[in-house]
């Protein structure tokens, strides 16, 4: 099969024929017909992350966004066959574990992420291990495109809406409009809420506008607590950091109004090497919530993809284009600038 592999940190990827995947005796392989380049392939390739133990060994494939078509199954798999059109959590979970019992399975004791854990999808065909438990049935309204879109960046948005409690009315305070910001505005105005976007840059900020919200700020040229709590008549009910730096960190938690909670989904560069100063008096004082949000647990994916397939949620919006596999180099050289708008695709191998 084609595919592209992450040979060595900062060095450009290598498009090359390798062996096609066959499936163990729980796993399926399906065709890539969409994946999304996400700036997790590009934290893995800049070698990111080393801190929470998210290395991958090298070569690899990255990739973790897809959607396709199952081409194989191994001997135990029950609930998938041949020709059936998926998708998949980037967090794949075991299924037998505490918290995949619990209804968990984003905090899976036993997880693995596609493109880290094994080769991901940047190829024509990608292994799917424990498939009955992993695998996410598509509805007919659903293409691979839009599954890809909805794969890491737009389910990540949604789980960390949930995971603030965001209710109709709530001012939520959305610190980055990149792809899980924005796709954290799209569901938080769904819902409901009052969103204020957050970014450095003009034309993120008015894609913001066009995903529901009802106010922004330049941080570049605002002092953002001030202006969040100006906006929002005393500061935000949920803040969510979609980015993971530290300014953005504390611009999040100083804009919460007393009793708010801040959302962490963004995880931290290597200039925080995930250790941020927060202001924790403030937390007291104020009877702040500081969460973490992770993925999308697999159970939400019902919700999630019917909203999706109603037309009520759009992660297509948020394509900015679709691209070839031998195009990932110059994707991660634009996410390298902050160069790139929305989501890009590969959508021909
Ligand atoms: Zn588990
Ligand atoms: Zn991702």
């Amino acid at each position: 099969m084609k595919a592209v592999r992450i040979v060595a940190t900062r060095q450009p990827l290598v498009f090359e024929d390798l062996p096609d995947p066959t499936p163990g005796p729980d796993d399926a392989v399906v065709r890539v017909q969409a994946t999304g380049i996400c700036r997790s392939d590009w934290h893995a390739w800049m070698g990111d992350w080393t801190w929470i133990g998210l290395a991958p060994t090298l070569p690899i494939v990255p990739g973790h966004e897809f959607g396709g078509e199952v081409v194989a199954v191994g001997a135990n798999v029950r609930e998938f066959a041949v020709g059936d059109r998926v998708t998949v959590p980037f967090h794949n979970a075991c299924g037998h574990c505490a918290y995949c019992r619990a209804g968990s399975p984003n905090l899976c004791a036993n997880t693995g992420i596609y493109g880290f854990s094994w080769d991901g999808s940047f190829a024509e065909y990608v292994r799917v291990p424990h498939a009955d438990f992993n695998l996410i049935r598509l509805p007919d309204t659903v293409d691979a495109l839009t599954a890809a879109a909805m794969g890491c960046r737009y389910m990540t948005g949604y789980h960390g809406v949930m995971r603030g409690g965001v209710r109709p009315g709530h001012w939520v305070a959305v610190q980055g409009a990149g792809g899980v910001g924005l796709s954290a505005i799209q569901v938080a105005a769904a819902v409901g809420a009052q969103v204020v976007a957050v970014d450095i840059d003009d034309a993120k900020l008015d894609k913001a506008r066009e995903e529901g919200a009802v106010a922004v700020v330049n941080a570049r040229r605002a002092n953002v607590p001030e202006a969040v709590r100006e906006i929002t008549g005393g500061g935000a009910h949920v803040g969510i950091d979609a980015l993971g730096i530290r300014e953005t960190i504390l611009n999040s938690i100083l804009s919460l109004r007393k009793g708010g909670r801040h959302v962490q989904i963004g995880l931290t560069t290597a200039a925080e090497g995930g250790m941020v100063a927060v202001p924790i008096d403030a937390v007291t004082a104020m009877e702040l919530e500081i969460v973490g949000s992770l993925g999308n647990p697999h159970p939400a994916y019902d919700g999630l993809l019917s909203l999706v397939a109603a037309g009520r949620l759009r992660p297509r919006n948020l394509v900015e284009r679709e691209v070839g596999l031998e195009d990932v180099n110059a994707v991660f050289a634009a996410m390298t600038e902050f160069q790139t708008r929305g989501f890009n695709v590969v959508t021909r191998f």
